[in-house]
């Protein structure tokens, strides 16, 4: 069931399904804030207002910024696929992910190449190798400069071309 309802942290009526006791705050770090925030679990006609397309999704929001991140279902839990990011940031990271899936794609192992290369970025990134890297967990632009030379080098491995950026 859907309300009209006035929505605190976004300081205006908006219709949205109201939080049950299960979806409460959840600590999500977020990009623009740079820090931890309570995210609140919102229905994409709170983010997308104009886009009926993405009403079906939940997201999880940033009280102080607005800023936002989708959230899938896993069991009863309501999980952040990425963490908080402004516009700017989440199409970096979707031009490097873009950028990343030829690397793996043509390869007659697609699954084993993707888990790979995902490993090669992650020890990159001077992280664990535990620390499965995706590019949801990109924090800024210089770590997104830092996973494109990684994918640049990965090009080179694989004598694939490395496409020039259009600006
Ligand atoms: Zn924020």
């Amino acid at each position: 069931m859907f309300y009209l309802q006035p929505s605190w942290h976004l300081g205006r009526w908006c219709v949205q399904k109201p939080a049950t006791r299960k979806e409460r705050p959840m600590k999500i770090y977020c990009c623009k804030c740079r820090r931890e925030v309570d995210a609140h679990l919102v229905s994409g006609m709170t983010t997308n207002t104009r886009r009926p397309e993405y009403w079906g999704r939940k997201y999880y929001q940033c009280p102080h910024c607005l800023n936002y991140c989708l959230a899938q279902k896993f069991g009863n839990e309501w999980r952040p696929m990425a963490s908080i990011a402004a516009p700017a940031l989440r199409a970096e990271r979707q031009r490097l992910h873009d950028l990343f899936d030829p690397v793996w794609k043509n390869d007659p192992n697609p699954t084993e190449s993707r888990k790979g290369w995902y490993r090669y970025i992650t020890i990159g990134m001077n992280r664990k190798p535990e620390d499965q890297f995706h590019f949801g967990f990109l924090r800024s632009f210089s770590e997104c400069k830092r996973a494109e030379s990684l994918i640049k080098r990965i090009y080179k491995k694989q004598g694939l071309k490395f496409p020039k950026r259009v600006i």
